[in-house]
C-alpha cells in the first residue's frame, strides 16, 4: 500500500504525543488490534484474555486468527478487568491480555503488568477509550508491548473512523510494518469520500440536543448501505471480511492531525465535565465512585447505575438529552450470538450486572455545563448507589 504524507504524519504526531517509538495508522481500532496479535503471533489454539465487558468488534480480531477469548470479569467500580481473577484463567496456552480501560479507567497496571510477567506474558492495552488516562503518572498506552487506539465518531477524538496502533518494540513493530507492506489494502476512493462528507455532516448536526435522534438516523442509514457505518454486517460474526485489513485514508489522517492539535482542549473539557457529574452527585447525596488514587481517568463517557435503564434510555431522544449504553451485554451489542463468541452466560455476573445498569453522559468538547445539568437531571431521579 502507497503511504501518503499526512498518514505519515499522524503516525509520527500521535507517537510523539503518546512517548511512543512505533505508530501504524488503520481504517479503523479493531483492525489495529488485529496487526498487533498477528505480529505478536497470536494463531489457532491459543487463548486470549480480556474482560467479559467489551464489545464484540473486540473479539473478532481474536476469532479471526483461530484463537480462543477467555473472559474475565470485572471490577465494579472501574468496569475493568478484576486483577484478583486474573490469574485463574491463565494457563500455557495464554497468548495476550488485553488490558482495556474502560470509559477512559485505567487498569490497576501495577498488579496486571506484576502478573502477566510472572507468566511471561505480554499485554496489550485497549486504549479505544483512554486518551490521555494514566496510572501511576504513566500515560495509558504505555505499559504494554503494545496499544491500540480508536477514532470513531464516539471515541476521544474523531477521524470519523479510524485507529492507531503504537508500541515500543522494535521487533513487533518490524512484524507489523511487513504485514502493512504485504496485506494492508487501501480505502477505495469512494469510501474515503463518503467518510470525508459523513465527517462534514457530523461537524454541522451533531449538537448534545440532536445526538440522540442523529445517531438513529445514521443507524438507519448504514443498514440502507447509504452511509459508512461504524460497523457492516458482515463483522457481527466471527468471520473476517475480504476487505478487514484496511489503511487509513488521507482524509482521516488530516482530521486526526486536527483532532490531536486541539486534544490538550478536549481532554481538559472533559475533566471539568466529569468533576461537575461527580459534584452534582455528592449535592444529591449520591457518592460518586470511589477511584484509587493512582488512577487519574480522562472519561470519554461518564457511567452511571440507573433503575430501568430501558426506559431511560427509550425516553432520552424526546428529551433532547444525551444517554449513552456501553455495553449493552458482555459482548455489546445486545444481539450477539454469544455462543460463537465462545461466552458462557453468567460466567461473569459482575459485568452481566454493569450491563443491565450503566447508561452513560456525555463529556465531548460539544458538552456544555448546561446540556451535561440536563443529562444528569433526567437520570438523577433512578440512579443507584
Ligand atoms: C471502539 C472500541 C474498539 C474498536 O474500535 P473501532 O475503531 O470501532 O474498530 C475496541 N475496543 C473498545 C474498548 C472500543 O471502545
Amino acid at each position: 500500500m502507497i503511504r501518503h504524507g499526512a498518514v505519515e504524519q499522524f503516525q509520527q504526531q500521535f507517537a510523539q504525543w503518546l512517548g511512543a517509538q512505533h505508530a501504524f495508522a488503520f481504517w479503523k481500532g479493531r483492525v489495529a488490534m488485529y496487526a498487533i496479535l498477528r505480529a505478536t503471533g497470536v494463531g489457532k489454539g491459543d487463548e486470549v484474555i480480556l474482560p467479559g465487558y467489551t464489545c464484540v468488534m473486540d473479539v473478532n480480531p481474536i476469532k479471526y486468527l483461530g484463537a480462543r477469548p477467555i473472559y474475565v470479569d470485572i471490577d465494579p467500580v472501574t468496569y475493568n478487568l478484576d486483577v484478583n481473577l486474573l490469574e485463574w484463567q491463565i494457563s500455557p496456552r495464554t497468548k495476550v491480555i488485553i488490558a482495556q480501560h474502560t470509559y477512559g479507567y485505567p487498569c490497576r497496571m501495577d498488579r496486571l503488568c506484576e502478573i502477566a510477567q510472572r507468566h511471561n506474558v505480554p499485554v496489550v492495552e485497549d486504549c479505544c477509550l483512554a486518551v490521555g488516562s494514566s496510572f501511576a503518572g504513566r500515560r495509558c498506552g504505555t505499559f504494554g508491548l503494545a496499544a491500540y487506539w480508536s477514532f470513531q465518531w464516539n471515541k476521544p477524538f474523531t477521524t470519523g473512523i479510524g485507529g492507531m496502533a503504537t508500541t515500543n518494540d522494535a521487533e513487533l513493530a518490524g512484524r507489523i510494518g511487513q504485514l502493512c507492506q504485504h496485506e494492508l489494502i487501501a480505502p477505495s476512493a469512494k469510501e474515503a469520500a463518503m467518510l470525508a462528507l459523513q465527517r462534514a455532516v457530523h461537524r454541522a448536526v451533531i449538537f448534545p440536543h440532536t445526538v440522540s435522534l442523529m445517531t438513529l438516523l445514521f443507524r438507519y442509514l448504514a443498514r440502507k448501505g447509504l452511509v459508512i457505518g461504524s460497523s457492516s454486517t458482515s463483522e457481527f460474526e466471527p468471520r473476517m471480511a475480504a476487505d478487514f485489513f484496511k489503511g487509513m485514508s488521507p482524509g482521516q489522517a488530516k482530521a486526526g492531525l486536527r483532532g490531536l492539535r486541539r486534544l490538550e482542549g478536549n481532554i481538559a473539557h472533559r475533566r471539568r465535565i466529569a468533576r461537575l457529574y461527580d459534584q452534582w452527585l455528592s449535592q444529591a447525596g449520591l457518592e460518586p465512585a470511589k477511584i484509587p488514587l493512582e488512577m487519574d481517568p480522562v472519561l470519554v463517557r461518564y457511567p452511571v447505575r440507573v433503575a430501568d435503564k430501558a426506559g431511560i434510555l427509550a425516553a432520552a431522544p424526546s428529551h433532547g438529552v444525551e444517554i449513552g449504553s456501553w455495553f449493552e451485554c458482555p459482548l455489546h451489542p445486545a444481539q450477539t450470538p454469544l455462543e460463537l463468541y465462545d461466552y458462557t452466560p453468567r460466567s461473569c455476573p459482575v459485568a452481566e450486572q454493569a450491563a443491565y445498569q450503566v447508561v452513560n453522559l456525555p463529556t465531548h468538547p460539544r458538552t456544555t455545563q448546561r446540556a451535561a445539568r440536563r443529562a444528569f437531571e433526567f437520570v438523577r431521579p433512578v440512579i443507584q448507589r
